[in-house]
């Protein structure tokens, strides 16, 4: 038991061969000066470049490096819940490959826990993405925080720590599409933030299309919360409300004016806005039955094909 390490470093891992030196160099000597026992996780997750032979390359020379191979790409969540599943440190740290996350701020969040915390979220300071990705993220930061009722500043941040209990905890679920942070702040009981600095990707490009980017989103919104359903119930309400109020204002001026036949155009408008209405409605009902479809089928959510480790 004594010999589990205090401390484990997730990374997930997707075709970065040109960070992964640079990250490594500036990672572990970070983790040494800690002066803490440590365990660094890499998933691989179905990288096609040269990723996995130079984790394989880690792995065989420190020993407390161990590397997750995925039998395809599963996605950067996955790839983290597959590190949570095998971590053992007291205190887990998530951070992404492409060095926009400086292991430096590592320091930060463990004494940060040490204090009490068990979880401990990141804000990015002078976050260093496109004026697109930061946009985007302002607006799923604030209807987050509205809808899920949690307290987290920065959704998108990975560089992130977690206790034990939450780590647990967050192995416990077994939901098909999930998003760490949320569920990670789901269980904490006394959940902190830290500013972390950020930095421009170092090589390469996001591995996060704009289709995927939406995905996730819809995925952290009708994962965590009904209030999109409710919503939509409410607006149905209110919809029904105004067109009870126009037919009777029809039904006087038919009286008053007479009958009438022009506006059909208006009318055409008025009618598309409402099914587009309609049609997103249908829309955000299927988010929900394409989760309880994927969670029906019970198929496992990432395949491993090999633990990568000194074997000592
Ligand atoms: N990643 C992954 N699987 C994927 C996509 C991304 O493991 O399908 C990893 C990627 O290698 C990186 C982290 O997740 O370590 C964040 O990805 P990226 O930097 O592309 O996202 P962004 O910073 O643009 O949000
Ligand atoms: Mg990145």
């Amino acid at each position: 038991m004594t010999d589990y390490p205090i401390i484990t470093i997730v990374i997930p891992v997707y075709n970065e061969q040109g960070n992964l030196p640079r990250l490594f160099e500036r990672l572990y000597p970070v983790m040494q000066g800690m002066g803490k026992s440590f365990e660094i996780i890499f998933t691989d997750d179905g990288s096609r470049d040269r990723s996995l032979e130079i984790l394989r390359g880690f792995a065989a020379d420190h020993p407390q490096v161990r590397v997750i191979e995925f039998n395809g790409n599963f996605g950067q969540h996955m790839a983290i819940l597959a590190a949570f599943e095998v971590s053992r440190g007291e205190y887990v740290v998530t951070l992404d490959a492409d060095l926009q996350n400086p292991p430096e701020e590592i320091p930060k969040l463990v004494a940060e826990m040490e204090k009490g915390h068990d979880a401990v979220g990141s804000v990015r300071q002078k976050r260093q993405d496109t004026i697109f990705r930061r946009s985007a993220s302002l607006i799923v930061n604030i209807m987050t925080r509205k809808m899920t009722g949690m307290k987290m500043t920065d959704y998108g941040c990975m560089l992130r720590g977690y206790r034990r209990n939450v780590v647990d905890n967050i192995n416990r679920c077994q939901e098909a599409t999930t998003f760490i942070p949320a569920l990670g702040q789901t269980f904490a009981a006394n959940p902190s933030e830290v500013e972390v600095a950020h930095a421009e990707r170092a090589e390469g490009e996001s591995k996060y299309s704009v289709y995927k980017l939406v995905r996730l989103n819809f995925d952290l919104m009708t994962g965590f919360s009904v209030v999109p359903l409710q919503l939509f119930a409410l607006l149905g309400v209110l919809m029904s409300l105004f067109a009870v109020g126009f037919s009777l204002f029809l039904l006087a001026r038919r009286f008053l004016v007479g009958a009438e036949v022009e506006g059909v155009f208006t009318l055409f408008a008025i009618l598309f806005f409402f099914v587009g209405a309609i049609m997103f409605g249908i829309g955000i009902l299927g988010e929900y039955v394409g989760r309880i479809y994927q969670e029906v089928r019970r198929r496992p959510r990432y395949v491993v094909r090999k633990i990568h480790e000194q074997n000592n």
